[in-house]
């Protein structure tokens, strides 16, 4: 524990929440591991120089390559996850992308879900495409689909979410385990990005994945106050994502791994409400004549109900729902809750609400809308740390008035 030792069993996440990955004592004896606030270190003589380049002695070099507040973060994640390792990336598609360039080149395949996030897709099935990366996009919960798009030789990434975004579909982690057992011997890797679940409510790794993914923009963070991505593997994996980041250069700085640090010490809390108010917020709305449909893999109607139950220890802190009306009732809505503020993002401790036809979605038609499965009366709820009765009045007076 004292020198960041990995985690052993999923009991223990509060405790290393706070204490792993950090280095006691330390030279001014600090209880919070001092910022790290250079670009560059520098060396006593010409030999220290030599056993740096030689390997004889492990210490920093250039800002780029390596930062101790950094790695120090990079220590506690990769306990939160149970992983060998972890790297820090100055957002969290700095992580996925340079770990997507990292597994894959030109005459390979990506299978990835239909639901992705937005800027994810994107970059898989339009910007890798012009380095000769093929993509397929499937179905969520189309586990046939998904193993009938594998190439064999050629596909080498499973790209999964879990949950996803607005739909909360959760991924079974056995069926992609399984699906990838197929495949032995063919480099096939499976790569989750567990934005929306953190390591307290899902630890992919743990289930078959061989690479996690994190916006530590939203939960790990949790305060709206910084950007930060993460990627948490074998140390392998980790190692050859962590050499090319030192040439893309999408580093974590210090200042942000300071915070992301200070953030990660309440993940347990923070998510542990998320989890208890969402699932309540959900209960509420789906019994609510206002609302016409929810979307929370808490609740009995989700599609992934079963599957969240097992494979997941909290449910997370989103939910979707439809409210009875178009997209200017819904906007009417949106514009009369008080507590939770109009914003993308989430994760954070301030709640957040937002109406994906206008936000994400805001350029395309109602139809091109209804096309790509956003109708415009759904709305995004980000639960954050306030206290859900004043969350629920909140919602029940904006959807009565
Ligand atoms: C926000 C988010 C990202 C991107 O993270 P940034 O830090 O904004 O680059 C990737 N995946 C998911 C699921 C997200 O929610």
């Amino acid at each position: 524990m004292r020198d960041g030792a990995p985690v052993t069993g999923p009991s223990r996440l509060s405790t290393l929440a706070v204490h792993a990955g950090e280095r006691h004592p330390n030279p001014d004896n600090a209880i919070v591991p001092p910022i790290a606030c250079t670009a560059t270190y520098t060396f006593r003589d010409t030999a220290e120089l030599r056993d740096h380049f030689e390997g004889r002695v492990q210490r920093e070099e250039y800002g780029r390559y390596g930062n101790p507040s950094v790695a120090a973060v990079e220590r506690k994640l990769a306990a939160l996850e149970g992983a060998e390792d972890c790297a820090l990336f100055g957002s969290g598609m700095a992580a996925i992308s340079s770990a997507l360039f990292a597994l894959l080149r030109g005459g390979q395949h990506v299978v990835l879900t239909a639901d992705g996030y937005r800027r994810t897709r994107q970059f898989v099935t339009g910007f890798l495409r012009k380095f000769g990366v093929e993509a397929t996009l499937v179905e969520p919960g189309d586990y046939e689909a998904l193993a009938a798009a594998i190439v064999p030789g050629k596909t080498r990434v499973l790209l999964g979410e879990s949950p996803t975004n607005p739909y909360m579909r959760v991924v079974d982690l056995d069926r992609l385990a399984a699906i990838k057992a197929q495949h032995r011997g063919s480099g096939l890797k499976i790569v989750i990005d567990a934005t929306f679940a953190t390591p307290v409510n899902l630890q992919p790794l743990r289930r078959g994945a061989d690479l996690v993914v994190h916006a530590g923009t939203k939960y790990l963070g949790g305060h709206n106050d910084l950007l930060a991505g993460a990627v948490c593997g074998d140390a392998g994996l980790v190692g050859a994502i962590r050499d090319l980041r030192g040439m893309l250069g999408g580093v974590l700085d210090g200042h942000s791994a300071y915070l992301l640090h200070r953030g990660l010490k309440t993940l347990t809390l923070r998510v542990e409400r998320q989890n208890a108010s969402a699932l309540r917020i959900a209960g509420f709305l789906e019994a609510h004549p206002e609302v016409e449909r929810v979307f929370y893999p808490g609740l009995a109607s989700h599609p992934d109900h079963a599957v969240a139950r097992e494979q997941m220890r909290g449910f997370g802190g989103v939910v979707s729902f439809l409210v009875r009306g178009d997209l200017d009732r819904t906007s009417r809505f949106i514009d009369r809750c008080r507590v939770p503020r109009i914003g993308p993002s989430l994760g954070g401790v301030e709640s957040l609400i937002e109406q994906p036809a206008l936000m994400s979605f805001y350029e395309l038609s109602t139809a091109e809308r209804e096309a790509v499965g956003i109708r415009d009366n759904l709305v995004r709820l980000a639960v954050g740390v306030e206290d859900v009765e004043d969350l629920i009045a909140d919602l029940d007076q904006a959807l009565r008035a």
